[in-house]
C-alpha cells in the first residue's frame, strides 16, 4: 500500500474495459488516458493485455502504451499476460506488476485460455521462475477468475477459491485478485469468501477484489469486501467493458463511484475525483458510439462532501 492512503485502486479501464470493444481505440487515445488517470493520483493502471495482436487486435500496441506509461511516474504500471509467452514480453516492456488470471472454474478455464487449472497453475510457476531470473522487482498477481460464480459451471464453492488461492502463493503470488468474472455475486457470498481469503492470505499477500457491475451489485460487493477487510479494488472509468457472456450488460464497477464511495466512507484514495470525472471526455471522445456509465459524473457532489484525501 502507497503511504499516506488508505485503500489502494486501481484502474483496468484500459485493460479488462476495451477487451471486447469492436473498435480499436486509437494509441495516442491509451496514451492520453492513462497520463490524464495517473495525474489524478489514481495509483495504479493496468495499462495493457500482453496477448497475441491476431486473438486481440485491441493490444497490438501494447509494447508503445508501456512505454509511454514508463516516461510518467506515480503510479503502478501493470499489465495482464494469460500465458509465458506474453509474460516474457511484458517483462521485456518494463511493466511493474504482472497480472496472470486462471479461472476457479475448470471449464471456464478452459475455455478462456485453453489449458486446465493444473496446467495454469504449472505455467504459473514458470512465470515465477523467469521473474526471479530477468525481472526480480516485479510483482506477480493472480486472478482468480470466476471464484463467485461461473457462466459455465454456475455456483463455484469457496473451499475450491481457498485452494487455488493456495497454489498460487506456495507458488509465489504476491497478489490474489478475487475476481466475480460474470457478475454474479451478492455482498453476502461476498463477505463470506472475503473473510476466508483474508483470515488464510491477507497476512502474506495483498488481496484484492476485481467486480463487475452485470446485474447492479457491484458497489454493494465493494462494501461487504471493505467490511471483511479488503483494501484493493479494480474498476473501470466509467464502468467501460461488458460481459462476453451478457451482451447488453454493464462492465466494470465504476470507477469514479468507486472513488466517491470510499472518500464519503472516510478512506483515503489518494484520488482526486473532480480531476478523474473529467479523464471520462478522453474516453468520450475516442469511442463516441459507447454508453459510459457512473452516477457520480451526472449528478455532481453532494452538498458540502468534503473527499477523505481533501479532508486530510
Ligand atoms: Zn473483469
Amino acid at each position: 500500500m502507497r503511504p499516506g492512503i488508505d485503500v489502494e485502486c486501481r484502474e483496468v479501464g484500459l485493460r479488462d474495459g476495451i477487451q471486447i470493444q469492436k473498435v480499436f481505440f486509437p494509441t495516442e487515445g491509451k496514451i492520453a488516458w492513462l497520463t490524464a488517470e495517473a495525474s489524478t493520483g489514481m495509483p495504479e493502471i493496468e495499462v495493457c493485455s500482453f496477448v497475441p495482436p491476431k486473438l486481440l487486435p485491441q493490444f497490438s500496441d501494447a509494447k508503445e502504451v508501456v512505454a509511454a506509461a514508463k516516461k510518467l511516474d506515480g503510479f503502478t504500471i501493470s499489465a495482464l499476460s494469460p500465458n509465458l509467452r506474453g509474460a516474457m514480453d511484458a517483462f521485456e516492456a518494463g511493466v511493474q506488476k504482472l497480472n496472470y488470471v486462471t479461472s476457479v472454474s475448470e471449464e471456464h478455464n478452459l475455455a478462456n485460455v485453453r489449458r486446465t487449472v493444473d496446467q495454469s497453475v504449472e505455467d504459473f510457476k514458470r512465470i515465477v521462475e523467469l521473474r526471479n531470473e530477468k525481472a526480480p522487482e516485479v510483482q506477480l498477481a493472480t486472478g482468480l477468475a470466476t471464484a463467485l460464480g461461473c457462466s459455465i459451471s454456475g455456483q463455484v464453492p469457496v473451499a475450491d477459491v481457498m485452494a487455488l488461492a493456495g497454489r498460487f502463493f506456495e507458488a509465489g503470488a504476491d497478489e490474489l485478485v478475487v475476481s466475480d468474472t460474470v457478475g454474479y455475486a451478492n455482498p453476502q457470498q461476498v463477505k463470506e469468501m472475503f473473510n476466508a481469503v483474508i483470515s488464510e492470505f491477507g497476512e502474506k499477500v495483498s488481496v484484492a477484489a476485481h467486480f463487475h457491475d452485470t446485474r447492479g451489485l457491484g458497489l454493494a460487493n465493494v462494501f461487504a469486501a471493505l467490511e471483511a477487510g479488503c483494501r484493493h479494488f479494480d474498476a473501470s472509468l466509467a464502468g467501460l467493458g461488458g460481459c462476453p457472456f451478457a451482451p447488453k450488460a454493464t462492465g466494470n464497477i465504476v470507477m469514479d463511484d468507486l472513488v466517491f464511495l470510499l472518500e464519503g466512507t472516510g478512506l483515503k484514495t489518494g484520488v482526486d475525483l473532480d480531476k478523474l470525472v473529467e479523464v471520462r471526455e478522453i474516453i468520450a471522445t475516442n469511442l463516441p458510439e459507447e454508453q459510459l456509465h457512473g452516477m457520480y459524473a451526472k449528478a455532481g457532489a453532494p452538498k458540502g462532501f468534503v473527499p477523505a484525501t481533501q479532508a486530510a
